[in-house]
């Protein structure tokens, strides 16, 4: 596998899910684009042998089971859905580098000790309804359905219809999981430091370099 190929190919193609014709990416909670995406990155989990499912909610995992200590998860991964007019790197850059860095890793070394495992969490953004957080929250077990099940988009589409038209529901009841032992997100930086530096790890060599003298 080339890895920057295949990382570029996916990206191509998620971008094309959602496309803006005002600009970028709109791929809102619970759109058609945004289950579209999600199926499109469970086709790629299954293509590599992952065991790929949703939860109640919508959050997408992908499983490779380890082979000395399957109880013990190393998670990786990001969100799949953008805000309006969001850039092409932010959210799905971290899931499609963590599927293929997995992808890697599986063809160069085979199974796993460890479990590992890619999430393409459901929302994160708060683009589309007065609620944030929707997917990690449901997944380390801190959802409050009482805060969403009244909510509206900015075109009157309830939370509750739009998380059911797609064929989500309400986790029965919140929890925890206690196999995951590390996680690994790969984001875009929130900040202004690259962008003012522009060559950011040259300035890090180069201080490095000043503090050693
Ligand atoms: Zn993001």
């Amino acid at each position: 596998m080339e890895v920057e190929q295949t990382v570029k190919e996916r990206l191509q193609k998620l971008s094309s899910i959602g496309s803006d014709p005002t600009g970028g990416l709109t791929r809102l909670l619970y759109s058609d684009s945004w289950l579209s995406a999600q199926h499109y990155v469970q086709d790629q989990m299954k293509n590599i042998g992952m065991k790929a499912a949703f939860d109640e909610v919508g959050n997408l995992f992908g499983r490779i089971e380890g082979s000395e200590l399957p109880e013990e998860t190393i998670m990786t991964g990001s969100h799949i859905d953008t805000v309006v007019n969001g850039g092409k790197l932010d959210g799905q850059f971290g899931v499609v580098a963590s599927l293929t860095a997995v992808q890697m890793l599986q063809e160069k070394y085979g199974q796993p000790k460890r479990s590992l495992e890619v999430i393409s969490m459901a929302e994160e953004e708060g683009s589309r309804f007065p609620t944030v957080f929707w997917g990690s929250k449901n997944f380390v077990g801190i959802a409050n359905n009482d805060e969403v099940k009244d909510i509206a988009d900015a075109n009157g589409k309830k939370f509750v219809d739009e998380m059911h038209r797609q064929g989500f529901d309400f986790q029965p009841q919140q929890k925890r999981r206690n196999d995951i032992k590390a996680f690994v997100e790969e984001h875009i930086e929130q900040g202004s430091i690259l962008e003012t530096e522009k060559e950011c790890s040259c300035t890090v060599k180069k201080q490095a370099t000043e503090n050693n003298r």
